[in-house]
C-alpha cells in the first residue's frame, strides 16, 4: 500500500493538528452533494480531495463518474429524453395550427441517444473542471473509510491509496434495485432505460413513482406500446392525492395502460419476447421491463460498520440536522443519508455542510417548501404540503382551493389532458 502524505509547501498549517492531516476534508463520491460540498470548503479556504468511480452511462459498484446519477443517469439525460419525446405530439399538434408536415414523422431514436451521450460527456468535463477550479484534487478510484480520519481510495490498477483528513464526507448516492422475483435478471433499471440500443415497442414499467411515470411518459411519448404496474391505487404515492388522480387520468389519456394494485411476480424469456405476470394472473409479451420500484443508499463497500458510523434498516447513514454521522469527524449528505432525495436537496446539504464546517455558520438544511416536479407528459409540478400533510399538521380547518382549466392551446389540438391547480391554506387556531 502507498502511503502517500503531502508535505508540501502549502500545507504548512500554523494549527499542529491541521498539519497532521493530509487534507481538511477528503470527500467520498463526486456527485451532487460531493461536488457542492467540495468546492464551497475549498472556497472557504479548505484543503480538499475528492475521490469518484470511473465514468460509464450504467453504473455498478465500480462505476460511477464526476457529476452522479442526476448528470450521468438521472435529471439531466431523463429530460433530454422527455424533450424528444414531447415533439411526437407538438408535431401533431403543429398540423391542427396549419402546418404541412409529411403524413409520415420518423424519428431516429439512435440520433437521441447519441445526443443524450455527448451533453453527460460534455457535463462530465464540466464537472471535472469547477472541481479542479476551486483547487479540490481529484482521485479516481473506489473510496472507503478506514478509520475516523482515515480513507482509501483504491484506483482502477488495484494500487490503494491512503489519506488523513480532518473531516470525511460520505456523498455516495444511492442505486436502483430489483424487486426479488424470479427473472429479475431480464428486467432493467433506470440506467440501462436510459442507454437503451433500440425504441422498446411494447415496454412494461414497474413501480408508481416518479421515475416510472417518466419512463412510461417517455416511451409512450416516443411510441410505443406501454403497461404500467404499480402497487398503490394510484400512482406517485406522496404526492397530493388529488393530483395523484389528475396524472393518472392523463396517462391513461395518452395510451398508457394502467395496472394498479398489481404486482409484478414472474418474468421469462420466450422467443417473442419477456413474458410478464402478475399477481392477478395476468400474463403479457413485453421487449423492456423497467423496474422503478425504489432504491437504496450506496453505503455497503464504505467499510461504515467497522468503524462505527450507524446506518438505518435501510442501509442509510443515520446523521444529525448537520449532516454529522455518529462518528464526529465523519459527515454524509445527499441520496446515502435518505432524507429527501433530490439534487437541489443533496446541493442544499452540501452547501450547509461547508458553511458548518469551514464557513464558521453552523447551517441546517431546511426542507420545508421544496418544490418538485414530475416530467409526465404533461407534467406535474408542486411546492409545499399536499392536502393529507396539511391536515395532518393543521391546528384547525384546512381551506382547499382548486381551479380546473382547460389550456388554450388545447381547444385547437384537441387533447383533453385535465389541468389543475390546487391550493391548500392551513387555519391555525
Ligand atoms: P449521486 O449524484 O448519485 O453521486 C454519488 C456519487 O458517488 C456517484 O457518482 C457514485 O459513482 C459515487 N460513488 C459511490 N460509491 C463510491 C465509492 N465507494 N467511491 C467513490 N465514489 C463513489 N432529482 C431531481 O432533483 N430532479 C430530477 O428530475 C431527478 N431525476 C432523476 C431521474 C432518475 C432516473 C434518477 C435515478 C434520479 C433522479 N433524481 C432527480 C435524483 C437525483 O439524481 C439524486 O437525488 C442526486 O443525484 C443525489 O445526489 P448525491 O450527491 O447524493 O448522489
Amino acid at each position: 500500500m502507498a502511503r502517500k502524505m503531502l508535505v508540501d509547501e502549502e500545507m504548512n498549517q500554523t494549527n499542529q493538528e491541521e498539519a497532521y492531516y493530509d487534507f481538511d476534508l477528503f470527500v467520498i463520491g463526486a456527485g451532487s452533494g460531493g461536488v457542492r460540498a467540495a468546492r464551497f470548503s475549498a472556497n472557504y479556504g479548505a484543503k480538499v480531495g475528492i475521490c469518484e468511480l470511473p465514468f460509464h452511462p450504467i453504473s455498478s459498484e465500480v462505476i460511477g463518474g464526476v457529476g452522479g446519477t442526476c448528470v450521468i443517469r438521472g435529471c439531466v439525460p431523463k429530460k433530454i429524453l422527455v424533450y424528444g419525446a414531447a415533439f411526437g405530439s407538438e408535431l401533431e399538434d403543429a398540423r391542427n395550427y396549419g402546418w404541412e408536415l409529411n403524413e409520415k414523422l420518423d424519428f431516429n431514436w439512435k440520433k437521441l441517444l447519441h445526443k443524450k451521450t455527448d451533453e453527460i460527456i460534455r457535463l462530465n468535463g464540466i464537472y471535472k473542471r469547477l472541481l479542479s477550479n476551486a483547487g479540490v484534487k481529484l482521485f479516481e478510484g473506489e473510496g472507503k473509510i478506514v478509520g475516523p480520519n482515515e480513507v482509501e481510495v483504491t484506483q482502477l490498477d488495484g494500487t490503494k491509496l491512503s489519506y488523513s483528513a480532518k473531516h470525511i464526507l460520505i456523498a455516495t448516492g444511492s442505486r436502483a434495485h430489483r424487486p426479488p422475483i424470479p427473472g429479475q435478471g431480464l428486467g432493467i433499471t433506470s440506467d440501462e432505460a436510459l442507454s437503451l440500443e433500440d425504441l422498446p415497442k411494447h415496454a412494461v414499467v414497474f413501480g408508481g413513482g416518479y421515475i416510472a411515470v417518466e419512463f412510461a411518459s417517455i416511451w409512450r411519448g416516443l411510441g410505443a406500446n406501454v403497461d404500467l404496474f404499480f402497487r398503490k391505487e394510484l400512482p406517485l404515492r406522496g404526492f397530493d392525492d388529488e393530483m395523484r388522480a389528475v396524472v393518472a387520468r392523463n396517462l391513461e389519456g395518452r395510451g398508457i395502460n394502467l395496472h394498479p394494485q398489481t404486482n409484478l411476480t414472474e418474468l421469462i424469456k420466450t422467443d417473442n419476447g419477456i413474458k410478464v405476470t402478475t399477481d392477478h394472473g395476468e400474463e403479457l409479451i413485453a421487449d423492456v421491463v423497467l423496474f422503478a420500484t425504489g432504491r437504496l443508499p450506496n453505503s455497503k463497500r464504505l467499510n461504515l460498520e467497522a468503524v462505527g458510523v450507524e446506518l438505518d434498516n435501510t442501509g442509510a447513514v443515520k446523521v444529525d440536522e448537520y449532516s454529522r454521522t455518529s462518528i464526529p469527524s465523519i459527515w454524509a449528505v445527499g441520496d446515502v443519508t435518505n432524507r429527501m432525495n433530490l439534487t437541489p436537496v443533496a446541493l442544499m446539504e452540501g452547501t450547509c455542510f461547508a458553511k458548518t464546517v469551514f464557513g464558521k455558520e453552523p447551517s441546517k438544511p431546511d426542507y420545508s417548501h421544496v418544490p418538485c416536479a414530475v416530467f409526465s407528459i404533461p407534467p406535474l409540478s408542486v411546492v409545499g404540503l399536499s392536502e393529507e400533510q396539511a391536515i395532518e399538521q393543521a391546528n384547525g380547518d384546512v381551506l382547499v382551493f382548486t381551479s380546473t382549466f382547460n389550456p388554450m392551446k388545447n381547444t385547437v389540438s384537441g387533447y383533453d389532458d385535465d389541468f389543475e391547480m390546487l391550493l391548500h391554506r392551513k387555519i391555525n387556531k
